[in-house]
């Protein structure tokens, strides 16, 4: 839903409310204290009392809505623009776009990149998946000679390394997790392995990184030799670096420097967008998550 939508079919507060009581509860409240679907509507403000606990309560009660001052309408068009950058919004630009203060953009994207990282039941990834690892952080020094530091594997760098799985094909999602510069051992990189790809029903492309080696022992594995550049059939891993490319624009280009400790909330946002990009309701899908009822 683009923004233009948002104008249109929320133009004020109550459609915004009717909205979002429509994902949550689709017609029943059901009282979020007590869980009782035994209410009365007020007149005022859209509010319902819960004939059971006498307590009154909205609909964004427990939700990352949760006792904003912040009209509705900016909350989905916060949303839209969020999942329509493919690059990512810096929170001084979502501030400009919303009107409100650097502070409040800020808080409201992270607010949302939270509902976005929520975990669902995945599925295991499946045929052929490329594995790869990046380094996110400030600006390395120089490098010693040209076209080598694709390999240094961050050392000497105060980067944080973040490891990606992505199936290929129109539909392959993207798995990746931020992890320590002493968490990429043999041992690390299979476990990680294990926990999404499925061994059985899929072909491994990692380059040649030591840390890769003992895939070969539980899964079809291939390798792919970057210092010599050519393609061997489909041995390639430009489909996860193409992710990390996305990804790095988006640090770079957009949030400029985002702390380690904030990182993996980026990521899971770029694999939220690359996962739901043949998604057409990616925006219902996201305000159900925010609502906690996907
Ligand atoms: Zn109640």
């Amino acid at each position: 839903m683009d923004i233009i939508e948002i104008f249109k079919r929320f133009p004020q507060q109550e459609d915004c409310i009717s909205y979002l009581e429509k994902v949550r509860w689709n017609g029943s409240p059901k009282c979020p204290y007590c869980g009782s679907t035994r209410s009365t509507p007020l007149a005022n403000e859209q509010r319902h009392h819960c004939n059971n606990c006498n307590t009154s309560y909205s609909v964004t009660v427990n939700t990352i809505f949760h006792q904003t001052h912040l009209p509705l309408q900016k909350w989905l068009l916060a949303v839209s623009l969020i999942l329509n950058a493919k690059k990512g919004i810096s929170s001084r630009q979502l501030a400009r776009d919303l009107d409100v203060h650097r502070n409040t953009a800020w808080r409201i994207s992270m607010k949302i990149r939270e509902a976005m990282s929520q975990k669902d039941h995945r599925e295991l990834l499946t045929g052929i998946v490329e594995m790869d690892e990046t380094y996110i952080g400030p600006r390395k020094p120089r490098r010693e000679f040209p076209g080598d530091n694709r390999h240094d594997r961050g050392h000497c760098s105060n980067k944080t390394p973040v490891v990606g799985m992505v199936e290929r094909g129109d539909y392959g999602e993207v798995r990746a997790t931020v992890t320590k510069k002493d968490q990429l051992k043999a041992h690390d990189l299979s476990a990680l392995v294990r926990k999404n790809v499925d061994p059985s029903q899929s072909l491994l492309m990692t380059d040649q990184y030591a840390g890769y080696g003992a895939i070969s022992s539980f899964m079809p594995h291939r390798t792919v030799n970057h210092q010599v550049w050519y393609v061997d059939g489909d041995a390639s891993t430009n489909t996860v670096e193409s992710f990390w490319a996305l990804l790095k624009r988006g640090i770079v280009g957009q949030f400029h420097k985002v702390s380690s400790r904030h990182l993996g909330k980026y990521v899971a946002e770029f694999c939220y967008r690359w996962n739901n990009r043949r998604n057409a309701d990616i925006f219902g899908l996201t305000i159900a998550k925010a609502l906690g009822v996907a």
